[in-house]
């Protein structure tokens, strides 16, 4: 009898999963292995929204596993220890794992390569797991990633892609091996109020249902805060409960601008991994240095609690972090501008938001928040770095009638229309009868400080 493992990672699925296809056809038995390591927590990216999704995405994965006569084994503790030792108890001469993109991921795989290869065992990585076209494969002249988008969008959507792989008919896993079995959701405190269900079962759903009944309006929808009309799909690719390269292909034979511009964002995420990629000190250095001297002390620490709390006193900023409060979730619309006014209105160091947005958010990855975080700080690759995003024309832009803030922001929700987004406006008793704060900054000032602080005034 021989037998394989496959190491889950950010890639919990049992539909187009490379290294899965190959652990089943390379032997009679596959070990289908999930490791909690606490050096994934240790490292920052385990967080309670995060923590309940994975948990959901196991439990799942473990069903699908069951349903196929196998099940997912969980073990507890380092990766490189607990690999080698299921593959040591089982004899497996392989294990298959996908490529990760992060520095973090990198210094995995090269451990447990060593480590296996000791034990005179081989690892295969497979590619095109996590992201469509891998990190490295398209590259400009002259340099080892592309640094602007459109350059890559078009080559990108030039590349060859690999047909979607069917989940396997059977997978049978060797008797007797211990397992701490799925997590529970319920087991992890401090979890946002209305995060969404994890797992393959509801994001192929998700999938499905979002390209046949709205992708044709996203062409045009997708900016739309209260239409909230995105397909609400990354925390699944994030944890690869949905294939991006499977949701390429499905998009692409849907057709339609909607589904194009959709596409069009697909390869946003992996435009930003292979940034990453060639650069992993930019998850926490500036990819280009614009000299910047952070606002720091007293009243900028008041100025990110507020900013935090979703009580700036600018409507559309506020419902916007209270999304993300609520939900571990916000809509990338409410991203930008949240972005945009910590780090341009406000002028407080984008690693601070960075590090908000990751506590709470359920799609949280380094590839795709520090690089649109940078982004929006004007300190990656926009190449417009010095724009600075007006809170209320871009709200009565994006929210004309006012129902995303009417939604987050209750204690305004009598105003009418537009006029929700300018709450300053009312006078006297008038203005009284709201309970809600104050601008935390004039917009002309804060512009004008940002501008002296580029050099631009
Ligand atoms: C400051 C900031 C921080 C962000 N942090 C994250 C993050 O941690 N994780 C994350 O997945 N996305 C992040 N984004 C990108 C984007 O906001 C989200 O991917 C998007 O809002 C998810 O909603 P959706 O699935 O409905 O997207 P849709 O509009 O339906 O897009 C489909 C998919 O395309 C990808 N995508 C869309 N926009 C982007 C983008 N700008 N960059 C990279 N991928 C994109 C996502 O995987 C998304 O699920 C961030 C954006 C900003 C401005």
């Amino acid at each position: 009898m021989t037998v394989s493992v496959v190491l889950f990672t950010s890639d919990l699925r049992l539909h187009d999963h490379p290294a899965l296809r190959a652990a089943v056809e390379a032997a009679d038995e596959v070990v289908p292995l999930f490791v909690r390591d606490p050096a994934v927590d240790r490292a920052g990216f385990a967080s309670p929204n995060r923590l309940a999704f994975l948990a959901d995405c196991l439990t799942d994965l473990d069903s699908g596993l069951r349903e196929r006569g196998g099940r997912l084994v969980v073990r507890g503790g380092d990766t490189v220890t607990e690999v080698c030792g299921v593959a040591r108890r089982t004899g497996a001469d392989e294990v298959h794992m996908a490529v990760g993109h992060s520095a973090f991921a990198h210094t995995r795989e090269a451990r447990l390569r060593r480590a296996l290869a000791a034990d005179g065992r081989r690892l295969r990585t497979h590619d095109a797991v996590t992201t469509v076209v891998p990190p490295g494969d398209i590259v400009p002249q002259g340099s080892d990633h592309y640094a602007v988008f459109t350059p890559y969008f078009r080559r990108w959507s030039g590349e060859p892609l690999r047909t979607p792989l069917a989940a396997p008919r059977k997978v049978r896993v060797p008797n007797g091996l211990r397992s701490e079995g799925p997590p529970t959701r319920a087991s992890v405190p401090g979890v946002s109020e209305g995060l969404a269900t994890g797992g393959e079962t509801v994001g192929r759903r998700r999938l499905g249902a979002w390209l046949s009944r709205h992708a044709d309006a996203y062409g045009t929808g997708h900016d739309d805060l209260g239409g909230d009309a995105t397909s609400r799909l990354s925390p699944y690719l994030h944890f690869g409960a949905v294939s991006a390269t499977e949701a390429v292909h499905r998009a692409r034979s849907r057709g339609g601008q909607g589904a194009e511009a959709f596409v069009r964002q697909l390869c946003w995420r992996d435009f930003h991994h292979q940034v990453l990629a060639a650069r992993p000190e930019t998850a926490t250095e500036d990819y280009r240095s614009r000299a910047d001297h952070w606002r720091r002390g007293e009243e900028a620490e008041a100025d990110l609690r507020a900013w935090r709390e979703g009580r700036t006193g600018y409507p559309v900023v506020d419902a916007a972090m209270r999304q993300l409060a609520h939900e571990g979730w916000m809509h990338n619309r409410g991203r930008l501008l949240a972005a945009s006014f910590l780090t341009k209105t406000l002028y407080i160091d984008w690693r601070e938001g960075a590090r908000h947005f990751l506590d709470l958010l359920v799609d949280g990855d380094i590839a795709n928040n520090q690089l649109n975080w940078q982004w929006a700080a004007g300190t990656g690759t926009d190449t417009r770095p010095h724009r600075v995003l007006n809170p209320v024309l871009q709200g009565k832009r994006y929210d004309p009638d006012g129902a995303y803030v009417r939604r987050w922001v209750p204690e305004l929700a009598e105003l009418p229309g537009a006029r929700i987004h300018e709450p300053w406006r009312l006078k006297g008793q008038d203005r009284a009868a709201y309970d809600y704060p104050e601008p935390v900054v004039d917009l002309a000032d804060g512009l004008a400080r940002f501008r002296h602080a580029r050099g631009r005034d």
